[in-house]
């Protein structure tokens, strides 16, 4: 059996684009509501601006919460500290970091850890090693505010930013997504701002990216962006489930070519001049041992 999942998150305080999904929503109804954090900005804005910012968001995603049959679930994001600041979030159901919580008779987690095939994972950042291995029901996460769809795993975009320069607002868009026991699950991007697909016919394997940061795929503008996660993704595929903490270039650089049916084309060499040189990579997930091998950056972005 499907459910019908609304999931949104990333507008960092602000309250337009969430009166905008709920104008759009209006007859609508679905199981869960699922937010991904970032719901204040009190990373910028400060914890006291953040507490008000709160306050404001609350009824206004009390509405949104209203559409669900069973509930909203929600996480905080980075922007919101993780929820470190003197102010609590009185509707929904927050998703929790050690173990699981049963919404609907749907059970939803934070931990990694708790991920079972009938679970649902929902976390702020991307967690790259679990692109290509994840063993639960669904994966929603934000953070990067560049969606995309792969899998089992849908990054929502984001509803609104604001440009720390010129303080213009963008807004983008919010996703409703049934989700079956075997994907692809039918996903519908909807706007309340701009936010476009693109199906890049490259990295296409990478999934369906949904976005307004740049004109075209992700990975054509950012390369590192490609490397960090394949890089992540193919350590903990040689690490997980075994002892093993540390592993070679070589070893990383077969298995992330082995992670594509169809690698884009000199995908291979590119990938291992970024692992060589990994560690002038600030985002990098990996770094390297005194004995030069490869390991789990101690401050990983997202790993
Ligand atoms: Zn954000
Ligand atoms: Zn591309």
């Amino acid at each position: 059996m499907g459910q019908r999942y609304l999931v949104l998150g990333d507008h960092h305080g602000d309250t337009e684009s969430l009166r905008r999904v709920r104008d759009d929503i209006e007859d609508e109804t679905f199981d869960f509501v699922v937010h991904v954090g970032d719901l204040t900005d009190a990373m910028r804005a400060g914890r006291e601006t953040a507490v008000r910012q709160l306050d404001e968001v609350e009824p206004v995603l009390a509405e949104i919460a209203a559409h669900a049959r069973h509930d909203l679930v929600w996480v905080w994001g980075n922007r919101d500290h993780f929820g470190d600041f003197d102010a609590d979030l009185g509707v929904g159901t927050e998703v929790p970091s050690n173990g699981c919580v049963t919404v609907g008779g749907q059970r939803f987690t934070n931990d990694l850890d708790a991920v079972a095939s009938d679970v649902v994972l929902v976390t702020h950042m991307e967690t790259w090693r679990l692109l290509d291995q994840f063993e639960g029901r669904a994966h929603f996460c934000g953070n990067t505010h560049l969606g995309r769809l792969k899998g089992r795993r849908l990054n929502s975009a984001f509803l609104q930013y604001t440009h720390r320069e010129t303080g213009e607002q963008s807004f983008g868009g919010y996703f409703v997504v049934d989700v079956t026991d075997e994907p692809p699950f039918d996903v519908e991007m909807r706007e309340v701002g701009t936010l476009d697909r693109f199906d890049c016919p490259d990295h296409g394997e990478r999934g369906v990216q949904y976005h307004s940061a740049f004109d075209d795929c992700v990975y054509c503008a950012e390369p590192d962006i490609l490397m960090r996660e394949m890089a992540a993704s193919a350590f903990y595929g040689l690490t997980n489930d075994t002892e093993r903490e540390r592993v070679r270039d070589e070893e990383l650089v077969s298995y992330a070519v082995e992670l594509w049916d169809d690698p884009p084309t000199g995908f291979g060499s590119a990938f291992a001049a970024y692992v060589d040189s990994v560690t002038e990579d600030r985002y990098a997930p990996l770094d390297r041992t005194d004995d030069g091998l490869l390991r789990v950056a101690e401050k990983s972005y997202a790993y």
